[in-house]
């Protein structure tokens, strides 16, 4: 399995793309789809149309809003430029067909696509892509929203994704052994937020949960004045990687 972090910023961020990370198994998965990370995936080489699953954790735009470039450019590649692609199925929370009803409804041309686009709603049961098993799990982030975070496995390895999280025990279930997490580290401890992870706390999950490797990652700007990985090593002994931007990670 390997991991290519698309995007390890936040929406409005001056040196990273917003969230997004790129698996690859036996599948070519996506995991969010934030600003500035469609640039990026077409950095790694990856054939964009070859992309079947996109896997949101929820609708806040720093997850999401590449996704509407990148379906407007699937339909001129296969309506215009000759081109054809696999089926894309998005899935995400509860509230994404009606999320992407109301969306595609209102984007000129959206409805009309020539392939076919599936929606899937999930929560707390794990389904395969191929012989990739996506766990995903309910995670607390802002009242009244559902978010998922998602546990990847795949040829014995797992990966864990917070996407935008309090600490929770949810949380610390979903990250169990696992070999890698990426955590949502938006804030330093000494400037935490009510509705995300701060690097001391990432530090805890990861201790918590006994994960192999700890990617600290979705820092908002302030973020970068800190030192992350020292706070978050003050819980968590094992390897802590502070993300990049098309940084690639195998497992
Ligand atoms: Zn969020
Ligand atoms: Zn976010």
């Amino acid at each position: 399995m390997r991991l290519t972090i698309l995007g390890s910023g936040t929406n409005i961020h001056p040196t990273r793309a917003a969230s997004g990370y790129l698996v690859r198994t036996d599948q070519t998965i996506l995991l969010d789809f934030g600003p500035r990370t469609l640039v990026n995936l077409l950095k790694t080489g990856v054939n964009r149309h070859r992309i079947t699953h996109i896997l949101f954790s929820h609708y806040h735009a720093d997850h999401f809003s590449d996704f509407i470039t990148y379906f407007f450019d699937a339909m001129i590649f296969t309506k215009y430029q000759g081109g054809t692609r696999p089926p894309l199925t998005v899935i995400g929370p509860r509230g994404t067909k009606k999320f992407f009803r109301a969306l595609f409804a209102t984007l000129p041309g959206f409805t009309h696509a020539p392939f076919a686009v599936h929606f899937k709603e999930v929560a707390d049961r794990a389904f395969t892509i191929g012989k990739t098993t996506v766990i995903p799990r309910t995670v607390t982030h802002t009242q009244n929203l559902h978010c998922l975070g998602y546990r990847i496995e795949y040829g014995g390895k797992a990966l864990a994704y917070s996407g935008d999280s309090q600490y929770c025990d949810s949380l610390v279930r979903l990250c169990g052994d696992v070999d890698l997490a990426v955590l949502d580290c938006s804030f330093p401890a000494s400037r935490p937020s009510p509705v995300h992870l701060h690097a001391g706390q990432c530090g805890q999950v990861a201790r918590e949960a006994g994960v192999g490797r700890l990617v600290l990652s979705h820092f908002y700007p302030i973020t970068e004045r800190y030192n992350v990985r020292e706070q978050a090593g003050e819980a968590f002994g094992g390897k802590i990687v502070v993300a990049r931007d098309l940084m690639a990670i195998r497992l």
